[in-house]
């Protein structure tokens, strides 16, 4: 990752933050971005004590042009763009279909799919500049099963696998490879909400025990970013202490 420039969106907090302090620590520029200025500033500060090298652009990353603008800012602030992880999103109103507001599920859909699609659209151009590199885009264990109360999350989560898929199949022959990873329920922020009893039941989704931790996460996306996964390209990794093999 020496000196490769990475866009995290999401890097403020749980999972993206691991993302961004880890590829910062294997050497790379990190882009901070988020919608959340005072946390994603302070990440920027960890990995700037730490030695590292990172910036901060705040993203809504349901806007287009704000989109484009954190691919512009990553290309003015470090030469170019080589990394993409695209990871935030938000869990959403949690109702079954015909008690879900229409403001609910179109939020869920801007935040957690459109944003892709916008991502991508200015990600792909800037790294074709430079000969490829990769994208990797944050699904779920939702990406390939249903859960009830979340028609929005579990639609968008499943839109980002296709999305995925047909990039890949737009791009491999142009050096960028485009993955996605499906995590179950990671120990973040977003399940800070829940009570003891709900996060029980969670757990007991997964064979192995517990809930993931975003540093876990983290490695898998780390590890589809580098020439390690040099073969890896329009795929679907989930990492969910066996929820899928239920
Ligand atoms: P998190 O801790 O809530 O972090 C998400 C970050 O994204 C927050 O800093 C949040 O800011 C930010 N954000 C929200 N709306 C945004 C927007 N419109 N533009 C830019 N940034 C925005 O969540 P997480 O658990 O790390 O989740 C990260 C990704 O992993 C998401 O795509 C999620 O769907 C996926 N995922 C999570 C789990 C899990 O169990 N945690 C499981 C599978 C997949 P605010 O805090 O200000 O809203």
């Amino acid at each position: 990752m020496k000196n490769k420039t990475v866009i995290v969106t999401g890097a403020a907090s749980g999972i993206g933050k691991a993302i961004a302090i880890l590829f910062a620590a294997e050497g790379a520029h990190v882009v901070v971005s988020d919608i959340a200025s005072a946390e994603g500033e302070a990440v920027v500060k960890e990995i700037t004590l730490a030695g590292g090298k990172a910036s901060f652009c705040k993203t809504d990353v349901s806007q287009p042009a704000e989109m484009e603008a954190l691919v512009n800012f990553a290309v003015t602030t470090y030469g170019r763009l080589d990394i993409a992880v695209n990871n935030a999103g938000i869990g959403g109103e949690i109702n079954p279909i015909a008690d879900m507001s229409i403001e609910g599920w179109q939020k869920v859909i801007a935040i957690n799919l459109n944003s892709l699609f916008y991502g991508m659209k200015y990600q792909i151009a800037a790294l074709l500049q430079h000969g490829g590199g990769s994208i990797v885009n944050i699904s779920s264990i939702l990406g390939s099963v249903g859960f009830a109360g979340s028609a929005a999350y579990t639609a968008a989560k499943h839109g980002v696998v296709g999305l995925t898929q047909t990039a890949a199949l737009e791009y491999s022959a142009k050096n960028i490879r485009i993955n996605a990873v499906g995590p179950g329920f990671i120990d973040t922020p977003m399940l800070s909400g829940l009570d003891a009893g709900v996060r029980n039941q969670l757990v007991a989704l997964h064979p192995i025990g517990r809930l993931g931790k975003s540093e876990e996460v983290a490695e898998l996306v780390l590890w589809l970013s580098s020439e390690k996964a040099s073969f890896v390209t329009g795929s679907y990794y989930p990492i969910d202490g066996g929820y899928l093999a239920r």
